[in-house]
């Protein structure tokens, strides 16, 4: 009988699972403590190994002798248990909903184990039980005999009645990350004797985002396709369609190339290329090329051939740092969109013309007109600082449309009381131009070489941004916040390290929890126990005016536009 290498290659001792070190410590220990619960609830994306720690942990307290905390497997128990036998009950909530199963299961479970020392239920997909399914198991959890361990494992732990929660101990199983599917897929190639490109490894590990058994599954799927697994194969079977086709989409947005763009997107949905896998491609292509355009190892991190690779250099040489985060930043908002809106397509096509019209948002000139446009709009009282940032969208475009993107500022607005020659200078702070730069906030430039006068000793803030920078690329895990952190101004004030940046996108990418975790562990590493991030300026003096608010609510602006 055929077996799937997934299940062939089904882990049978802790010591093979992949990942989840954190849950494997703590099972062993309560193992070798003497310490079994009697509810467990496994957590985790599917394929992440929780039915294949819930069956090993279920042999392991029965084994008479188990191995650092895995089971012995020649024990009387173990050899009986490998057999199957009624000490250990799998129930898949999926494909039934259990209500015959959880009232059985109350009057068996009362009933001694065969061989070991306990009974052990395993019910997978538990979130799929009914309610009266669920009532039953609650009755068998509320007074479980001596005897008795439940595991129960879930995709979908918010589903699960908090009475069923607070009587489990629960542990969250985490997604593989790319570089441990890799490694066990290597493993399982060689044990098969199948030859394989490192590239096609790659390229599997990849698809199986975060999970074993996809992996597992995608592979077999090519290593049927030919003799060898090569990268050419792996595509063929994924569909992973055009490289290069995807790569010159890529560079026509981020070149602002429109009718190029239009074109090219055009012909790949005319292929049949589903929207949300356009969408997919395109990130996943816009990660490659900023990986390209930012790291020194780029060619040994991305595991692409040759021939990829420097097509994808090519792009990354071409295009602009920030172009490339912005563009990433507006096709991940409109994934996250997709299933919420009626037509998919349109919502791609607005997306990619967002991204191939930069000068929009990106020219300081036509910044200041619509800056100018709101203030003046806000002393007329026309918009209030509450107001919606929908409504607030219209005046760039009313302004664009006015066909005045390098724009007299006050030429659409002749019958409006004047404005001042210079608007309060702050107003101009978050996307200063570049003769505005003098009058901001006290910072050092990477690349300027006067050091700041720090008062902690001897270190600049020059230094130890580069210290920084340095740290992070030394961790290939950070790819995105290396990218994110490539073209930060530092400064000290006071104790504070304080990184300043022009780009509202970086700005909001780094306030991010993880981010700011891994910052903080980076600098902590140089000594830095305080740092901040600031969108170009000193936060705002007072804070109370309305000019204030609105100027707080900036950062998203110049980004929106429609
Ligand atoms: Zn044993």
């Amino acid at each position: 009988m055929h077996l799937s290498l997934y299940r062939k290659f089904r882990p049978d001792s802790f010591e093979k699972i992949v990942r989840q070190e954190h849950i494997v410590r703590v099972l062993k220990n309560q193992i070798e403590g003497g310490s079994v619960g009697h509810a467990y609830l496994f957590c985790g994306p599917r394929g992440t190994g929780k039915t294949s720690v819930a069956r090993i942990f279920a042999r392991a307290i029965n084994c008479e002798s188990p191995k650092d905390g895995s089971p012995c497997g020649k024990c009387p128990t173990c050899l009986a248990l490998q057999k199957g036998n009624l000490d250990i009950s799998e129930i898949d909530a999926a494909s039934n909903n259990g209500v015959n199963e959880m009232r059985d299961l109350r009057e068996k479970v009362q009933y001694p184990p065969v061989t070991g020392k306990y009974k052990v239920y395993i019910v997978d997909e538990v979130h799929m039980l009914t309610d009266s399914a669920f009532n039953a198991l609650l009755k068998t959890l509320e007074e479980p005999p001596a005897h008795a361990v439940f595991i129960l494992a879930t995709t979908e732990p918010h589903k699960i009645p908090a009475t069923i929660l607070s009587r489990c101990m629960r542990l969250d199983f985490k997604l593989i990350p790319e570089e441990d599917l890799e490694r066990h897929l290597e493993t399982v190639l060689q044990e098969i004797g199948k030859p394989y490109e490192k590239e096609a490894v790659s390229a599997i590990a990849r698809a199986g985002a975060g999970s074993d058994r996809d992996m597992l599954s995608i592979a077999e799927m090519c290593i049927a396709y030919g003799d060898k697994l090569t990268y050419e194969n792996v595509n063929a079977v994924l569909g992973a369609a055009d490289f290069s086709e995807t790569c010159d989409l890529c560079e026509a947005l981020l070149g602002a190339d429109m009718p190029s763009m239009l074109e090219r997107a055009e012909t790949i949905l005319a292929e049949g290329k589903a929207v949300a896998v356009l969408l997919r491609d395109l990130l996943e292509m816009l990660n490659r090329i900023a990986i390209a355009k930012t790291c020194r190892n780029a060619e040994k991190l991305l595991s692409l051939p040759q021939h990829a690779f420097l097509r994808v250099k090519q792009a990354a040489e071409a295009a602009d740092g920030r172009a490339i985060l912005r563009a990433t930043e507006i096709l991940s908002v409109a994934e996250t969109d997709l299933r919420l809106v009626s037509s998919p397509r349109i919502r791609l096509e607005t997306a990619l013309m967002r991204i191939a019209m930069p000068a929009a948002d990106g020219s300081p000139d036509a910044l200041r007109v619509r800056l100018d446009l709101l203030e003046k709009k806000l002393k007329e009282g026309s918009i209030s600082a509450g107001e919606t940032p929908e409504k607030r969208e219209k005046a760039p475009i009313e302004q664009r449309s006015a066909g005045s993107e390098k724009a007299e500022p006050s030429a659409p607005q002749e019958d409006a009381p004047p404005i001042p020659e210079e608007p309060p200078e702050e107003f101009f702070s978050p996307f200063e131009s570049a003769e505005k730069k003098e009058i901001s906030a006290p910072e050092v430039k990477k690349n300027d070489p006067s050091p700041s006068a720090s008062p902690r000793g001897q270190m600049t803030a020059e230094y130890a941004y580069g210290m920084f920078i340095k740290l992070l690329r030394k961790s290939a895990q950070n790819i995105v916040l290396r990218v994110l952190c490539s073209e930060l101004s530092a400064a000290f004030e006071g104790d504070t390290f304080v990184l300043t940046t022009e780009s509202p996108t970086v700005f909001h990418s780094l306030e991010r929890a993880e981010h700011r975790e891994t910052m903080g562990s980076f600098l902590a590493q140089i000594g830095i126990e305080k740092f901040e991030v600031r969108l170009n300026a000193p936060k705002p003096p007072d804070g109370g005016s309305p000019v204030d608010e609105l100027r707080r609510d900036f950062p998203d602006y110049p980004i929106e536009i429609k």
